[in-house]
């Protein structure tokens, strides 16, 4: 009996669409058809280790491709996991996860994408066989044991049909009938160069016709000699593995012999975008036991903070008859875990030296997720630190610094490394915080990413030395450095009573706004700043609460007031001739809300509006 099925909507539009933007490039149907049934028979191999019962047991793993001239057919066929007649259905029938969908958008969206490089990425390979071929048939057997076979039919019109079929062994087999123009694909020579080019590495022996050789290499490429492997290989197979379709900014190809066995090949990913055509890209390593695929996507592999590292792990030692979940509790799991780490650290400090660009572009990408490492992995902290980069006060443009580079341009008497916390450089640079330090020559660092005040939950020291906040009101830079004495344009400083007054103006206006206001040493450009007495990581709770969009209470600061600046001189003018003027309250306010503006902490800089409005009115008005 035959049943005929309607397709789901989508998968007429996306054969039009294949037929027309892959007609180029139609060799991508063999390498489509080909990834499937290694798929199948990587499957099947790890039920094999699991489970006992399974069809035909002693059928060789293998892909056979066999032209038949006479019928105008190319079969391809596998001896892997096989599907039932509901898989049938819910495999071709239907794209349940919408990859269709998503496969058409993107192509509408994105001009200069080629469809060939990405369409593996949306589960839908399968329908590229239809630019070949103008009827498919696919004899389906289930390695259940007692499933019958079933065959699946379609022009690749509207429908498809489901009949119970005859099946030898276990597996798939894809009969596709070629379409006149599409003859060629009946020639071993082409089919071979195809297998070479395309599927080299499948782990799997291909056979093409009645050749005894398989076509394909079939050794992985991570237990190839690196010496023997290509960029363009190692790009191609990056891109298969990660359905990504730019190269890698690097990679990491591994072979250690002892105390454990492995092979890695670990990659680092050119961008952090997961765009719509990164559908399929999930974090974790693909592991391996003795050629034998575990887990597509293991997460244990290494440490949460390098998990947009990508590749595959290889293992000879870990028990091939261990189940996913035991995996994780595995001895050998958690020494490869450490080697994997260390050996990823240690590259990227190498890269850093060896070539900086690149190292530049992966820190640009994935910083935020190195500095997590610090706080997540504080017992790699050691290894994290030299990694990191920051803008400063001493960088130029778009350059940056490493704590190591910055501690050599220390200057006589500094035995800390200060920073200024902002919520981007241009802010930091402003920074008021930082006219004592530019007085004296010092460097401070610009903590100016979202996550650096989290960061420094695990970053309080480098090399011995402190990293201290700017803020910090217990910072003594009397000896530290030399004072540039371009001091004979600054003002004086008010005297002492003068100074009381205006003080005491601020006191009484801001109240608990403030804990103090002070007389400042070291501020030479602003006429206020706030400081901190408390130190650590706690006084930055406010500005991570913020950042995870929690609530946060502002911290209370003492205001920092410039005796030298000539806005403190006028307000002090103004308040001994004029007391009443209702604009020295406008100022006094406009002046804290400035420094809380500047420390990027002002809860509604929007509310300044009107206060400022009112004294640039008054700033202009001529009496
Ligand atoms: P993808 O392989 O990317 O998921 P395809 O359209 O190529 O998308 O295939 C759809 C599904 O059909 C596969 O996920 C798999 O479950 C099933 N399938 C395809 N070919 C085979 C095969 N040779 N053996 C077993 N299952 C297969």
């Amino acid at each position: 009996m035959t049943e005929q099925h309607a397709f789901r909507a989508e998968i007429q539009q996306l054969l039009d669409i294949l037929i027309h933007s892959l007609y180029t490039n139609r060799d991508i149907f063999l390498r489509e058809l080909v990834s499937n049934a290694s798929d199948a028979l990587n499957r099947l191999q790890f039920e094999q280790l699991t489970t006992h019962e399974i069809a035909d047991p002693s059928a060789d793993l293998y892909i056979e491709i066999v032209p038949d001239e006479a019928a105008g057919t190319l079969t391809i066929r596998d001896t892997g996991i096989g599907m039932t007649r509901d898989e049938l259905i819910e495999n071709l029938g239907v794209i349940a996860h919408s990859g269709a969908k998503a496969f058409i958008q993107a192509m509408r969206e994105s001009k200069d994408v080629n469809a060939a490089d990405v369409i593996g990425q949306f589960g839908v390979g399968f329908y590229s066989a239809f630019m070949v071929a103008e009827r498919i048939r696919v004899v389906s057997k289930s390695y259940r044991p007692d499933e019958p076979a079933f065959a699946w039919e379609s022009t690749g019109g509207d429908t498809y049909t489901l009949e119970e079929a005859e099946h030898e062994t276990r597996g798939t087999n894809v009969i596709l009938y070629l379409r006149d123009d599409a003859k060629d694909y009946l020639q071993p020579w082409k089919i071979k160069e195809i297998i070479r080019h395309h599927s080299n590495y499948i782990a799997f022996p291909i056979h093409v016709g009645d050749d005894e050789e398989p076509t394909n290499k079939q050794v992985a490429i991570w237990r190839q000699d690196s010496k023997e492997i290509t960029d363009e290989q190692y790009d191609d197979f990056y891109k298969m593995l990660t359905l990504d379709f730019e190269a890698p900014s690097h990679r990491i190809h591994m072979r250690v012999d002892s105390p454990m066995q492995f092979y890695a090949l670990l990659y680092i990913p050119s961008s952090v975008e997961q765009s719509i055509l990164n559908l399929r890209r999930e974090p974790g390593l693909k592991l391996y036991a003795h050629k034998v695929l575990i887990e597509e996507y293991n997460k244990e592999l290494l440490p949460e903070y390098l998990q947009f590292v990508q590749g595959v792990v290889d293992s000879e030692d870990l028990p091939l008859a261990v189940s996913r979940e035991s995996i994780q509790a595995n001895r050998v799991m958690a020494n490869l875990k450490k080697t994997l780490t260390s050996k990823v650290l240690s590259e990227l400090k190498r890269l850093m030296k060896s070539k900086p660009e690149v190292y530049r572009q992966i820190f640009d990408n994935f910083g935020r997720f190195i500095k997590q490492g610090l706080v997540a992995s504080p017992g790699d902290a050691n290894d994290i630190m030299p990694l990191l980069l920051f803008k400063s006060t001493a960088t130029n443009g778009d350059d940056m610094t490493t704590l190591g580079e910055y501690a050599t341009r220390m200057v006589r008497g500094q035995s800390e490394i200060y920073y200024v916390i902002a919520d981007d450089d241009v802010g930091a640079a402003r920074s008021p915080h930082l006219d004592p330090f530019r007085r004296r020559g010092v460097e401070v660092l610009y903590f100016s990413d979202p996550v650096d005040p989290f960061m420094l939950m695990g970053l309080s020291e480098y090399e011995g030395y402190k990293l201290r906040n700017v803020d910090e009101a217990d910072i003594d830079l009397s000896s530290v450095g030399e004072l540039k004495e371009d001091e004979s344009e600054a003002q004086e400083a008010l005297p002492e009573d003068s100074f009381t007054a205006v003080r005491q103006r601020f006191v009484d206006l801001l109240g608990e706004r403030v804990l103090d206001v002070r007389s400042s040493q070291n501020l030479v450009e602003s006429p206020a700043r706030l400081i901190s007495t408390d130190s650590g990581v706690q006084r930055q709770m406010y500005r991570i609460n913020r950042m995870l969009d929690r609530e946060f209470e502002l911290p209370v600061k003492i205001l920092e007031l410039n005796p030298r600046h000539p806005l403190v001189h006028n307000l002090s003018q103004m308040i001994a001739s004029q007391p009443d003027n209702p604009l020295i309250d406008m100022v006094v306010t406009q002046v804290f809300e400035t420094a809380l503006l500047q420390d990027g902490i002002h809860p509604d800089p929007a509310s300044m509006a009107e206060r400022l409005t009112q004294i640039m009115q008054a700033a202009t008005t001529r009496d």
